[in-house]
């Protein structure tokens, strides 16, 4: 079977679709503050040592308990997992690609609480709340196509005599350790965890400590896909200590991080320390954006919106940096800091709300720094204040999405903030633009606005990022989608140049074995 996009918002009717999602809300609601076990070895864990997830719009209100995973349980996970892939990395591929595809099947049937959730506990808006939970199936099913495709990853190869018969064969390496971020909840945590567990591997998935009710949801629906038990652990808890000790114990095969530079790095120390196993990191960004002269530039003011400010700039391909062509650079800044000004900010589960809360109250004390640093050396066109919404929202982490000029080069210009903040500055030649998009540790996403191929093309070739976009309204640098946009980070964004989405995604997951028979 190969894949097909099932992404159902986008032709969805809106209105059918918002009456939909306040009727999951309302369900959802209705079961708040529900006590939830880690998963460990195959059995549920209630330590009584409770980590609560708690709503970042509406901080006082608590969605769940979660019994955190203690430290000293790591190592029964680990010796789980062990015994629990002898059995599934035996399991002929195509069982395990049965078993992934039911659950990209419940996950679809689920999308509606799932995203209800996801929007009470990461404040993502709704639409990007489904679309999170349409990706998570999607990529599961994707994945699910490579090994299809592949017949499991074995392939005969050239004799040296007639009598001899040699096959290259991927086969797993055992346990892998995912660690996953809060931004995309369910799809990151879902994405690397598929691509582990259909190469054949154990998994134990430490999710974020901010969404662990979102991992709950992965774990229901792989366990009622008829996934083995032992095979597909959560442990909640977090990441300094228990995802520490995650990574340091000896009997994980290999890891799988998503999140801040600074913590992949730590990873990847902690994993050369011991005996060389691999380590796929998807890191940060700082994500650059080109507006030439001759750019449409309605379109280049809304795809740029749209990628610094959708999910409150929380993504790692959010755009934070936007190069303008001097003669266009006021018209352009006026537009973008009006179109910020009108967002709508507020309480994410109502369907008129653009923009919700940042994640929490370090998020909220980051973004302060920023704009004190800003006032001093830059120019602030819009926002630049914490917002105070009134009601049951009342302390919730709001922020205004802010657009400020600063010099490039600035250190609000090349160090990750993950904030609806973004920089702007001038250019007066493409050379100059994309030698300064380039200037940057990071190099994850890219986009360019111009009318002209020969900038286009230009740009594509030269343009030192994994993922690149030209005159995409919808969004500048944001929205890969899996079979569409491999999501693979270069330089400091990324350790295997072969991204999530894309299609060499499992057999990363996999180490090469040749098999010759006489
Ligand atoms: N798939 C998302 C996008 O392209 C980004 C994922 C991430 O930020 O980690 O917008």
């Amino acid at each position: 079977m190969t894949f097909r996009i099932t992404y159902s918002v986008l032709d969805a009717d809106l209105s059918e679709l918002h009456r939909q999602f306040d009727a999951a809300l309302m369900d959802v609601r209705g079961g708040l503050g529900g006590e939830y076990p880690s998963w460990v070895g195959g059995t549920a864990l209630r330590s009584g040592d409770l980590l609560e997830s708690r709503n970042p719009a509406a901080p006082e209100e608590v969605l769940g308990r979660f019994h955190r995973t203690p430290v000293a349980e790591v190592d029964r996970a680990v010796r789980g997992a062990r015994s629990a892939q002898r059995v599934w990395g035996a399991t002929h591929w195509a069982e395990r690609v049965r078993i992934l595809r039911r659950a990209a099947d419940l996950l679809s049937e689920r999308r509606l609480v799932l995203a209800a959730r996801m929007t009470l506990e990461v404040g993502k808006s709704r639409l990007e709340s489904l679309g999170d939970v349409e990706e998570s199936a999607d990529l599961l099913r994707y994945y699910a196509s490579q090994l299809e495709e592949a017949q499991g990853f074995a392939r005969p190869m050239a004799r040296l005599s007639p009598h001899e018969d040699t096959r290259s064969v991927l086969r797993p390496y055992g346990v892998f350790a995912v660690i996953s971020p809060f931004n995309f909840p369910l799809a990151l945590a879902a994405g690397m965890s598929a691509g582990a567990l259909l190469g054949g591997n154990a998994v134990i998935l430490k999710p974020s400590e901010e969404t662990p009710w979102c991992a709950e949801g992965l774990h229901q629906a792989l366990v009622d896909a008829g996934l083995p038990d032992g095979v597909f652990q959560v442990l909640h808890g977090e990441g300094e200590t228990l995802g520490a000790a995650l990574v340091r114990h000896p009997g994980i095969d290999g890891v799988t991080f998503t999140g801040s530079r600074a913590v992949g790095a730590d990873i990847q120390q902690r994993l050369l320390a011991g005996r060389p196993r691999p380590c796929l990191l998807e890191l940060g960004g700082k994500n650059p954006a080109i507006v030439c002269r001759d750019a449409d530039l309605e379109a280049a003011v809304d795809g740029c919106y749209r990628s610094a400010f959708g999910l409150s700039g929380q993504k790692c391909s959010a755009l934070s940096r936007i190069y303008v062509h001097e003669d266009l650079r006021a018209d352009f800044l006026a537009r973008l800091a009006r179109k910020a000004r009108e967002t709508a900010v507020g309480d994410p589960s109502l369907a008129s709300v653009y923009m919700g809360p940042v994640i929490n109250a370090a998020a909220v004390r980051r973004f302060e720094q920023a704009v004190t640093e800003a006032r001093r050396e830059g120019v602030i066109h819009a926002g630049g204040e914490q917002l105070r919404i009134g009601g049951a929202q009342a302390g919730g982490h709001f922020v205004a999405p802010t657009v400020v000029e600063l010099p490039h080069g600035h250190r609000l210009m090349r160090e990750e903030l993950f904030l609806p903040f973004v920089g702007v500055t001038g250019f007066r030649s493409l050379e100059q633009a994309v030698e300064q998009a380039n200037d940057c540790e990071y190099g994850l996403t890219a986009g360019i606005f111009s009318q002209r191929p020969e900038d286009v093309e230009f740009f594509m070739d030269q343009a030192e990022a994994g993922v690149l976009y030209a005159n995409r309204r919808t969004g500048a640098t944001t929205g890969a989608w899996p079979g569409v946009q491999p999501f693979c980070g270069w330089k400091a964004s990324g350790s295997t140049g072969k991204g999530g989405c894309g299609p060499y995604y499992v057999a990363q997951f996999m180490r090469e074995q040749s098999q010759t028979r006489m």
